[in-house]
C-alpha cells in the first residue's frame, strides 16, 4: 500500500473568506491567498464535517465524474499546498534568523529633545520607556559619522540601505542631517551602494530652505499630525499648553507644494476623543494634499486618559472599515488611494510575507541615539535596559539574540493557532513593553481588532484580484516591492 492510499485527510490551517462571489483561503503556513475552485470547496466543506481517507474521497470523486488520474492529481494538489493536511502536523517552526542578519535600515534619532509637549509622547510621556539623564541631548557629528559607517558594515551584500533620521525633534538638528546627507551618499557610493533617507517631524521648523533641501534630496517627508485644528490641537501641544496647529499648517502646504521629488505622508496617533479617522482623512488629504495617511491607536497603558476604550476601537474600526471600502472602489477603477493601513498590509499579502517577528526592529532595523547607543528601533533609543550595544563597540549579540528570541512568533503560546500570525505575529514589542512589561509579550489587548482588520483587507485583496488583477500588479510596480 502507498503512503498516499494510507492518508486521513482533514482541512489544513487557513481563514476562509469571499469577495466579489469568489471563496478564497488564507493558507497560514504559507502566508498566501488562493481562491478555490468548485471542486477544491467542496472537498474541504466535505473534511469539514468529518475526515475522510484518500481512497474514500478518491471514490467519491471518480463517483462524481472525475477520472481517476484527474481526482487523484486534485488531493495531490490540495495535499501539497496544505488546505488539506493528513497525519500529526507539526508546525514546522519558522526558523530564527541568522545572528549577523543584515541591517538595511538605521533610524537615527539626531536629538531627543523636541519644541512640542504632547501628551501623549511615548519619549517624553508617561509611559516613556527612554532614559537619557546624562547622555548628550544632540548627536554629534562624530556619532553620526559612525553611525553611517555601522550601517554600511553592518549591511551585508544589500545594494540599497536606508536611513531614516527622527528625534525628538528632527529639524532641531538640521545642520547635522545635513551632514549626514552628504556623508552618506559619499561613503554608500564608495562602496557601490544605493542610499536613501526619510525624516519623520512635527512640521514647526520647516522653512522653504529645507523642504528645498529634502527635495533637492529625495528625501521622504512623514509628518505626526492628527487632523483639523480642534482635534490636532488636543495633544500636539507646546510647553505652555497652545496647539501647534496654526503653526504647521502653512508649513505643510509649502511642503507638499514645493517637495516635488517624493511623496508626502502623514502620520496620525489616535487618542480618547479624536478617533473620527474620516473626518481626519478628509482634512489631511483633501484640504491639504498629503500623499498618504497612516493611524495608528496611541501606544499607552490601559488607565492613561487619552486611551481609547473598547467602543472606541469599535468605532475607529468602522471608520477603517469605511475608508477601506473607498480603497477599494478605488482599486477597481485603478486608482491608488492614500489610506496606507491599507495599503501596507495589501504590500505585504502581495509579498506572502510570513513573518518570524512583527517588524524589523532588532533585525534589519536598528536606532542609535545621541549617545551612540544602538537600540531596537527609535522607540526604544536612550533606554538603558534596552540597549543593544553602543556604535563605537558594536552589537551586543547576546542581549540582541534574547531580544530576537522573545519576540519570535514562535515564543508567543496564544499566537500559535492564530490564523493571522504570518502578518502580525504577535505585535509591536514597544507597544508589548508599555502594556505587558515584556517586548515578547504578544499584544493579547488587540487580537480580535487584528485579527477582523486582516480580514478586511484580505477581502479586498480578493476583490482586486477577482475583478482588477492588474491593478495588484500596478500598485506593486509603484510600491518596488
Ligand atoms: S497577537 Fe493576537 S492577533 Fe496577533 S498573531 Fe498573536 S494571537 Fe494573533
Ligand atoms: S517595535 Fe514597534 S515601533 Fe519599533 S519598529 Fe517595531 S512596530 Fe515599529
Amino acid at each position: 500500500m502507498t503512503a498516499t492510499a494510507t492518508r486521513t485527510y482533514r482541512p489544513g490551517e487557513f481563514h476562509d473568506f469571499e469577495a466579489s462571489g469568489r471563496r478564497f483561503v488564507y493558507l497560514v503556513p504559507a502566508g498566501a491567498v488562493f481562491e478555490l475552485d468548485g471542486a477544491a470547496e467542496q472537498i474541504v466543506e466535505r473534511l469539514r464535517t468529518k475526515e475522510a481517507d484518500h481512497d474514500e474521497l478518491m471514490a467519491e470523486l471518480v463517483s462524481e465524474g472525475y477520472s481517476y488520474t484527474d481526482a487523484d492529481e486534485l488531493l495531490g494538489e490540495l495535499y501539497h499546498s496544505h488546505l488539506i493536511v493528513s497525519g500529526e502536523t507539526v508546525r514546522e517552526p519558522l526558523a530564527n534568523p541568522p545572528a549577523d542578519f543584515p541591517l538595511q535600515s538605521l533610524v537615527m534619532n539626531l536629538t531627543n529633545q523636541c519644541n512640542l509637549s504632547c501628551t501623549y509622547c511615548y519619549e517624553f510621556g508617561e509611559d516613556k520607556v527612554a532614559t537619557p539623564e546624562g547622555k548628550p541631548k544632540f548627536m554629534d557629528l562624530e556619532t553620526a559619522k559612525a553611525s553611517v559607517d555601522f550601517l554600511l558594515s553592518q549591511s551585508g551584500d544589500r545594494r540599497a540601505v536606508h536611513i531614516t533620521f527622527f528625534g525628538g525633534e528632527t529639524l532641531m538638528n538640521f545642520p547635522l542631517l545635513k551632514n549626514v546627507v552628504a556623508y552618506a551618499s559619499e561613503k554608500a557610493a564608495e562602496a557601490g551602494r544605493e542610499i536613501d533617507f526619510s525624516l519623520t517631524t512635527n512640521a514647526t521648523l520647516l522653512t522653504p530652505a529645507i523642504i528645498e533641501f529634502l527635495s533637492e534630496n529625495r528625501i521622504g517627508v512623514t509628518v505626526s499630525m492628527d487632523g483639523p485644528p480642534d482635534l490636532h490641537n488636543k495633544l500636539r501641544v507646546f510647553a505652555n499648553g497652545r496647539g501647534s496647529y496654526d503653526i504647521i499648517e502653512p508649513r505643510v502646504r509649502a511642503l507638499i507644494a514645493n517637495h516635488r521629488t517624493r511623496p508626502i505622508t502623514a502620520r496620525v496617533t489616535l487618542t480618547s476623543g479624536v478617533t473620527d479617522v474620516v473626518r481626519i482623512y478628509r482634512h489631511l488629504k483633501q484640504d491639504l494634499g498629503f500623499h498618504e495617511v497612516g493611524f495608528a491607536p496611541v501606544t499607552t497603558s490601559p488607565d492613561r486618559l487619552y486611551s481609547i476604550n473598547e467602543p472606541g476601537m469599535r468605532g475607529v474600526f468602522e471608520h477603517f472599515r469605511s475608508l477601506a471600502d473607498e480603497w477599494l472602489e478605488f482599486a477597481l477603477r485603478g486608482e491608488m488611494h492614500g489610506f496606507s493601513n491599507v495599503s501596507d498590509t495589501i504590500a505585504e499579502l502581495i509579498q506572502g510575507v510570513n513573518k518570524s517577528h512583527p517588524c524589523g526592529a532588532g533585525l534589519g532595523l536598528m536606532g542609535v541615539g545621541p549617545s551612540g547607543d544602538i537600540a531596537p528601533c527609535h522607540r526604544f533609543v536612550d533606554s538603558d535596559v534596552h540597549a543593544l550595544g553602543n556604535i563605537a563597540t558594536g552589537i551586543d549579540r547576546e542581549k540582541q539574540s534574547e531580544f530576537l528570541t522573545r519576540g519570535h512568533v514562535n515564543s508567543k503560546y496564544d499566537c500559535h493557532t492564530c490564523w493571522a500570525r504570518p502578518l502580525c505575529a504577535g505585535g509591536c514589542h514597544h507597544e508589548a513593553f508599555v502594556r505587558y512589561g515584556d517586548t515578547g509579550h504578544a499584544n493579547l489587548h488587540y487580537c480580535d481588532w487584528i485579527r477582523e482588520w486582516t480580514d478586511t483587507c484580505l477581502r479586498i485583496y480578493g476583490a482586486v484580484s477577482a475583478q482588477n488583477p492588474q491593478f495588484l500588479e500596478q500598485f506593486a510596480e509603484r510600491k518596488a516591492l
